[in-house]
């Protein structure tokens, strides 16, 4: 990894206690970085355009990891569009307003895949972007990080600076949200397969037929690329960010996909429950296949390192409160107790909980 970052730099990390941010301040820690703003909602209310610039005029940061967001899976994106829409916008103009009047050396705003079209060619490439419709379940999200793709562009053509957005396929990994009625496919997996175990269920319920596809990246490898793509020399993150031409957009995917049933199994399979897999097609099954195209970032010689099986039992081991994960002890440092608390919570079941099995959520 090259070093333009210097290791004294003053770095803020928005979002620092979700499933992205925590993954970056792990890894920027582990790579030496200690000068870290990390502020909660209660001390830098994001929403807040006053809070933001106050902040960011007295501690002027050199970088900027964007990471907060109000982010869900498919039934909380259909349920709460204007929440979506209304907070995800108010946030990145806000940290990116006040990012400029700081003078931020270098900024990386977070989006995700559902911003490509929901038809779009396959495997999606950055150019996909605005080229179809949106699928409907997340559009209200995907135009919110269109929207502040757009910033990043319109800043750095109108004002010379490097704001780059990174786009990750679906994450799972540490102090993800495992609540049902709002979490995304993977941490609910996790839970409804171990809560199956546990009540001595044979079937457990999937959403949906089980055949869209999806790409799945561990936390941390996308922190590992945000810190990578960062931390580029002048020249090579001018390639990403200097050109008018083109949005400043790169894919962060692990370049391999699987169908929810495929995945479904491979839980079972990691958590050793054999009973039977259930489809409820009553509930959507969102966007048909969207794997990413992670040439551009994979040009620039980084790699993921965590597979999809390691990764299950990473996230298995902190959720069911028995963490024997690589990355354990770095994450005992790191991670909220607020996130730790809620997997804990999660894994503590009464018998009642086991009456209906995997029709707990509402909807
Ligand atoms: P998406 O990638 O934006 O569609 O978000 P999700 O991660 O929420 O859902 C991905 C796919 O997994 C969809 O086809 C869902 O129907 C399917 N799925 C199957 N079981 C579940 C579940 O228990 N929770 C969620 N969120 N999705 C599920």
């Amino acid at each position: 990894m090259s070093n333009y970052i210097r290791k004294d730099a003053k770095i803020f990390v928005a979002g620092h206690r979700g499933l992205a941010g925590s993954a970056i301040v792990r890894k920027l820690r582990s790579l030496g970085y200690e000068n870290l703003l990390l502020r909660t909602r209660q001390e830098v209310d994001l929403l807040d355009s006053n809070a933001v610039s106050s902040f960011f005029a007295e501690q002027r940061p050199d970088f900027v990891f964007l990471a907060a967001a109000k982010v869900g899976g498919i039934l909380a994106n259909r349920n709460f569009p204007a929440d979506f829409i209304a907070q995800n916008l108010r946030i990145q103009s806000n940290v990116i307003e006040s990012a400029y009047r700081a003078q931020v050396k270098r900024l990386l705003f977070l989006g995700s895949s559902c911003i490509y079209p929901k038809l779009a060619r396959q495997p999606m490439g950055e150019d996909q972007l605005l080229t179809g419709p949106l699928e409907f379940t997340n559009r209200s999200y995907a135009v919110a990080k269109i929207a502040g793709i757009e910033l990043c562009w319109a800043f750095n053509r109108q004002h010379g600076t490097e704001y780059l957005a990174a786009m990750p396929t679906n994450l799972y990994g540490l102090g993800d949200n495992y609540d049902l009625e709002s979490s995304h496919v993977l941490p609910a997996l996790i839970r409804k397969v171990h809560e199956a175990k546990q009540c001595g269920n044979r079937t457990v319920t999937v959403w949906g037929t089980g055949t869209p596809l999806r790409e799945f990246l561990f936390s941390d490898d996308m922190a590992d690329a945000c810190v990578f793509l960062l931390n580029l020399p002048k020249d090579e993150f001018h390639k990403l960010t200097g050109n008018p031409e083109m949005a400043p957009l790169v894919n962060v995917g692990s370049g391999s996909e699987l169908t929810i049933g495929e995945l479904a199994k491979k839980v079972c399979e990691v958590l050793e429950f054999d009973g039977e897999i259930v489809f409820d097609t009553t509930k959507p099954d969102g966007t048909p296949r969207k794997l990413m195209d992670s040439s551009k970032l994979f040009s620039f010689g980084w790699k993921p390192k965590i597979s999809i099986e390691e990764g299950i039992r990473i996230a298995y081991a902190e959720f069911s409160g028995k963490s024997q994960s690589p990355v354990e002890d770095v994450n005992e440092r790191t991670s909220s107790h607020e996130s730790k608390n809620r997997a804990r919570d999660s894994v503590a079941l009464d018998r009642s909980d086991c009456a209906d099995p995997g029709q707990r959520q509402r909807n």
